[in-house]
């Protein structure tokens, strides 16, 4: 259903609105000669009342409105299209400012990354595009064009919200792109999403999703913020893994796993790891029981998802079957596992697909 299609236009941006913490938009408000109490009234806008426009916020002079205006942006994203799956996941569309396109899923209930099913997750993009070229994913096909920058992180959940009338209370960093390539943009959008003043969203509720960048994971682990670490394995021995994720080259298991252990033992966190089960390529029982001895050692839970086919690929996910002895196995190793059938395949919720499918419609 196309809401509406402008085309922005890319120069003379002003500041981000939605990229500043508190204490920078009451610095910015006091070059305008405005009381440092007018940035809560302004952040109350923007994140509880959820206001569309400078214009909207009504407890501000004329003036100051004008002022905001001229000074800073406030959409970041504007959205395109959005599209329904049968079991109420919902796809959004995302047009930025230079015309790029991002994607991002509301997924009402997603059992095996929180226990609650009274919950709304928001799956962001942080990149358009990917670099990596993991050979399942749609997201990585024609490469990255560039980093998201942090309001534009922030607003897909704020577009979201709005679009969908639900609130957000649970956020995966698994859209479009690397997030820990990204490493400052994300760690800024996500301080501004658990804030308070902003969406106040727990960093328990926050999981961040990554191929597994070896620095950037020691890195998260020394946050403050108590996020939630997935990482998506997908190959339990290096020649598997290397077939589908080239990133496993820069960072062989080994490494990655003793990155994994050092943000388990620093947080004192349960991390969780994915892996997309694809038939011939990485769901044999040996894998299974590779995969059982790593999350083992690790006590980290596994989720389990059947490859969701992309157009131009010639994989497939493997039976039932095979899919639940994969996970039998993963059970006698007594690792806790979820087998993830993937929501919203009838939208195209594979990362990128929708996008790719508007920019070449057939
Ligand atoms: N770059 C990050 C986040 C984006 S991808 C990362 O790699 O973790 C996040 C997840 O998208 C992957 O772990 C995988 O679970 C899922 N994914 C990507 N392509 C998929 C496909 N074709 N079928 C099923 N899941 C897919």
């Amino acid at each position: 259903m196309p809401i509406r299609a402008t085309l922005w236009s890319a120069v003379d941006r002003n500041t981000e609105i939605k990229s500043l913490f508190r204490d920078e938009l009451a610095a910015q408000l006091d070059r305008l000669r405005e009381p440092a109490y007018r940035a809560d009234q302004v952040l109350q806008w923007i994140y509880e009342k959820q206001a569309g426009s400078f214009e909207e916020m009504t407890n501000l002079s004329a003036a100051l409105r004008e002022k905001l205006m001229d000074s800073f942006e406030l959409d970041a994203v504007h959205a395109l299209k959005t599209r329904n799956a049968t079991d109420t996941t919902e796809k959004f569309l995302f047009q930025l400012h230079d015309h790029s396109l991002i994607e991002t899923v509301l997924i009402p209930a997603t059992p095996g990354l929180t226990s609650s099913s009274d919950r709304h997750t928001v799956c962001v993009s942080t990149q358009v595009g990917c670099a990596f070229g993991c050979t399942f994913c749609a997201s990585g096909l024609e490469g990255v064009k560039r980093n998201l920058n942090a309001a534009e992180i922030v607003d897909q959940v704020l577009h979201v919200q709005k679009l969908s009338g639900e609130k957000v209370n649970n956020i995966v960093v698994m859209g479009m792109g690397e997030p820990l390539a990204n490493y400052d943009n994300l760690m800024r959008a996500l301080r501004i999403l658990n804030a308070p003043w902003g969406l106040g969203i727990g960093a328990r509720k926050i999981t961040v999703s990554t191929v597994g960048l070896v620095p950037r994971i020691k890195q998260l682990a020394e946050e403050p913020m108590q996020l939630r670490l997935a990482v998506s394995l997908h190959g339990a021995t290096d020649d598997v893994r290397e077939r589908i994720m080239p990133v496993n080259k820069k960072y062989p298991l080994k490494e990655l796993l003793a990155a994994c252990d050092y943000y388990v033992n620093t947080k004192k966190r349960m991390m969780t790891f994915e892996y997309i089960l694809i038939a011939g390529i990485n769901d044999s029982l040996e894998q299974a029981q590779k995969l059982g001895m790593i999350a083992k050692r690790l006590r980290a839970k596994v989720n389990l998802i059947p490859y969701n086919p992309v157009e131009g690929m010639l994989w497939r996910r493997p039976e039932r079957d095979r899919c639940k002895m994969f996970q039998h196995i993963l059970k006698q190793h007594g690792i806790a596992s979820t087998l993830r059938m993937e929501k919203g395949t009838d939208i195209n919720a594979a990362c990128g697909q929708l996008r790719l499918q508007h920019e070449k419609p057939d």
